[in-house]
């Protein structure tokens, strides 16, 4: 619970950015509540101004994936701090990360740097768009891509309406171009792709989603997206800014077996600072400036400490071992959670993809956004307020992934195990 330092802090944090925080889901109005303020994490703890200690699910919402200030890291990053912050010039470490990401994911032959998820996706669609020479794009309702204009769409009324703005300021002229369909349901790309078929660029989807909560691709869905894809002259864009590292090294692409057109990055490949990266086949790739035409940059792009901490998180991550430990950790914990429900009869699904789940208080699987808001939502949010009491931090909303990350032990699970049958009702 809010303490009384975090309490004052949000007072004052209010009054100076909107609704006190720098991203929405950190303000907690999907639970009711008000949110911590942190002051320091170190392994799977995370510890409030109040001093409060949690074990921490969020993991900054996925990167992460080694726990909190991990030692390595640190190191690698207080040497580069010495040596200077940022340069606008290239480095030897851009190449490192780039060698060590197109090592990881075969399918894309080049790569580029820009500091965030949404920034990755959004000139991946740029690229798409020259690429093809078409304008509009099709994404999946509960699909997230970060917060560009033509991202920030869904369907008006059923999945073969045109897109309308998910927010004011993203003006209709550019939600026109973006289509939505229905994941899990390649009848409902079809039929965008038939009314429409020499006008779609791209197809964006991501790995195995995680902002509906964890909603795991069906038997063949990929692959048919892809095949479908392609044969309609349009190019897929695989966003694994959250699946690219959590599920295994490799990401959702190695997992189901598909060689995406381009995919995008971000979250693990930073080791916890702002980076992102997009990349595919080379034809695609260098259509970019100043190889090509399309037009992208970036003042902080390849920035040292960030690229530093890619390549540390990276190499301990490709280590022997390293996920089927983290997975069996996080499998060990989904089964105990489904236990406990069961036992007391609540009605929960527990999906699980690699190291990320989500706890849907919902009667059937969850294989869509549509069955995801049909999750009981109260119920979460007095489930997340007693975990978080009895210590336990997970993202405070029904439609997150939970994290776990390397640092996570079999006392922690057991922990959080003991926290969720006081919780779970
Ligand atoms: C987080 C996320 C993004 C956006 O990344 P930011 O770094 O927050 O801009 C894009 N796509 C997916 C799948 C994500 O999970």
């Amino acid at each position: 619970m809010a303490g009384r330092k975090s309490t004052s802090l949000l007072k004052r944090a209010v009054r100076l950015i909107p609704g006190g925080v720098n991203s929405p889901v950190r303000a907690f109005r999907a639970v009711g509540g008000k949110p911590l303020f942190i002051e320091r994490a170190r392994g799977s703890r995370i510890y409030d101004v109040d001093g409060g200690e949690y074990i921490d699910y969020v993991g900054s919402w996925g990167p992460m994936i080694l726990g909190h200030a991990h030692p390595v890291v640190s190191r690698a990053l207080k040497k580069a701090v010495e040596r200077g912050t940022s340069f606008g010039a290239p480095t030897g470490l851009e190449v490192e990360l780039a060698g060590l990401v197109l090592r990881a994911f075969p399918s894309m032959d080049m790569v580029r740097f820009v500091n965030s998820g949404t920034e990755a996706t959004m000139s991946a669609i740029r690229l798409a768009r020259a690429y093809t020479g078409r304008e509009r794009i099709i994404k999946f309702e509960g699909c997230y891509h970060g917060h560009a204009d033509s991202l920030l769409v869904r369907a008006g009324s059923g999945a073969t309406t045109l897109g309308v703005p998910d927010s004011p300021g993203v003006p209709q002229s550019l939600a026109r171009n973006t289509y939505n369909a229905v994941f899990n349901d390649l009848d409902s790309v079809e039929r965008l792709f038939k009314k429409d078929p020499k006008g779609i660029a791209c197809v964006i989807v991501e790995g195995v989603p995680g902002n509906m909560g964890v909603v795991p691709p069906g038997e063949g869905f990929l692959r048919g997206l892809l095949d479908m894809t392609h044969h309609y002259g349009a190019i897929l864009i695989l966003d694994e800014v959250m699946s690219g590292f959590r599920l295994c090294y490799g990401g959702a692409q190695k997992v189901y077996g598909i060689e995406p057109d381009m995919t995008c990055l971000g979250k693990v490949i930073g080791g916890g600072l702002p980076v992102g990266a997009f990349g595919g086949r080379k034809e695609i790739m260098e259509l970019l400036a100043p190889s090509g035409p399309v037009y992208q940059a970036g003042t902080l792009s390849g920035n040292p400490l960030a690229m530093t901490a890619g390549i540390e998180t990276l190499k301990l991550l490709r280590q022997g071992g390293t996920y089927r430990d983290l997975i069996s950790t996080t499998t060990t914990l989904c089964n105990g959670i489904r236990e406990i429900a069961e036992r007391k009869g609540i009605p929960c699904q527990v999906q699980q993809a690699g190291s990320m789940f989500t706890l849907f208080f919902n009667e059937k699987p969850v294989e869509n956004y549509n069955d995801a808001k049909n999750s009981d939502l109260k119920r979460f949010a007095r489930f997340f307020s007693r975990m978080l009491k009895h210590g336990v931090y997970l993202p405070p909303s029904q439609f997150e992934a939970a994290f776990v990350s390397i640092a996570h032990t079999r006392r922690d699970v057991a922990r959080t195990l003991d926290a969720v049958e006081r919780s779970i009702k």
